[in-house]
């Protein structure tokens, strides 16, 4: 390998941390000598220089550099040292005026960028993460995960090709970009994995997104040479703090709920559950009305009528409720016996577009006319 790759590699390794890139190119130069300072002057500004100029100019912009950074207080970067000192403080027969850093920055630049997506990469999504989960510590908000995993992709591969394969990736990270907000960061993870990480948003925001993704995948047309063809995407959202406190913690809660949406069937966003309690569901004939409480009564949500459990409502709405929410429940278990539950939502997870099931903790005590052991037996007698 070349002292240029080696420099480049170093640049990539490093990405913006310029004390430990300096670090390796003089452990660098104390092994292969003064080609080293050679190739980093020409990869941070593109100008020739001879070795023995290089490595003149190189010691030279790091102590500019140091006065610079004590001068005004902060820490300046070593590109904008380097082109400063070329700029201006060298007087000598040859004084640069115009100094290209586009190969610096063209590195840098891949070093954060996936080529085939144009996403963000792995390593800018790791260091991404730790940043934002130490702004929302710092600042106590929420922070969100989504990890994206497409579904049957190996199949896709083995019936239309690597190529429609890759143009099918390409497709996936733009429907993600489409449809994040300008603060959401994306990133490919690897593989036909993505990652969306959402500051201040918690686990419902977070959900309501990853079903607009979800559904956009699910309503594409992508293509193949001569062939056309539908895919879906299963996802898995973990939040700071309901899920976890570190990075490790929150990516393996959403990894866990990626795979339960790939038990579930698939096309499907979910929110990683410890219990896996089976709620007892009960089939209605009629509507199911949810009407939030202290709340006016145009945010009713009228449900598709046709599943109730104790622990739980099924219930479709283009509106995900709040978790906390009271809400009363009308419906009918049997013709002609009308009943009003009041409970609080404890989870609401998307299993649909525009549906979602909201987990709702029946408060017995709290309820009106209906005694309990009178509900249990009229559920058990649909069931
Ligand atoms: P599941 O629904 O369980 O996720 O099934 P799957 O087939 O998507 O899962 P699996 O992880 O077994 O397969 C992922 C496939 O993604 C395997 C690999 O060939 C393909 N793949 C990974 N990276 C790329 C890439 O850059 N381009 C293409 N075309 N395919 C890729
Ligand atoms: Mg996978
Ligand atoms: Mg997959």
């Amino acid at each position: 390998m070349d002292i240029m790759q080696k420099t480049v590699d170093q640049i990539r390794l490093h990405q913006k941390n310029d004390e430990s890139f300096i670090k390796e190119i003089s452990l660098l130069a104390e092994q292969k000598g003064d080609a080293v300072y050679q190739a980093s002057m020409q990869v941070l500004t593109s100008l020739d220089l001879s070795e023995k100029t290089a490595k003149l100019y190189w010691q030279e912009a790091l102590e500019h550099r140091d006065q610079l950074s004590q001068t005004t207080g902060r820490k300046i970067e070593l590109i904008t040292a380097v082109s400063d000192y070329l700029s201006y403080v060298i007087d000598r027969s040859y004084t640069p005026r115009l100094i290209d850093t586009a190969l610096y920055k063209d590195v840098l630049h891949d070093s954060v960028i996936d080529k085939l997506t144009a996403l963000n990469n792995r390593a800018y999504f790791d260091q991404t993460f730790e940043q934002q989960l130490s702004l929302a510590k710092r600042y106590n908000t929420d922070l969100s995960l989504l990890f994206i995993d497409i579904d049957n992709f190996k199949e896709i591969n083995d019936h239309f090709g690597h190529q429609a394969g890759d143009a099918a990736l390409r497709r996936v990270a733009e429907i993600v970009t489409e449809n994040k907000r300008d603060s959401d960061i994306a990133a490919r993870f690897g593989g036909e994995e993505f990652t969306l990480l959402m500051p201040h948003t918690g686990s419902i925001n977070g959900l309501i997104l990853g079903e607009r993704i979800r559904e956009a995948v699910a309503e594409s047309t992508f293509i193949a040479s001569d062939d056309t063809f539908s895919m879906t995407i299963s996802g898995g959202l973990a939040s700071y703090p309901l899920h976890g406190k570190s990075t490790a913690e929150i990516i393996a809660i959403a990894d866990q709920a990626v795979y339960q949406a790939k038990g579930a069937g698939k096309n499907l966003i979910s929110v990683f559950k410890k219990d896996k309690r089976r709620y007892l569901r009960v089939k209605f004939s009629h509507p199911v009305i949810v009407k939030e409480l202290e709340i006016e009564a145009t945010s009713t949500h009228t449900g598709i009528g046709q599943n109730i459990c104790i622990g739980g409502v099924l219930f479709k709405s283009s509106e995900a409720l709040t978790i906390g929410s009271k809400i009363q429940i009308h419906t009918k278990i049997k013709k002609d016996a009308p009943l009003l539950l009041i409970g609080t939502v404890v989870r609401v997870e998307a299993f649909g577009p525009n549906e979602y099931d909201i987990g709702v903790a029946i408060s017995f005590k709290e309820m009106e006319k209906i005694a309990r052991d009178e509900i249990a037996g009229l559920l058990r007698a649909e069931n």
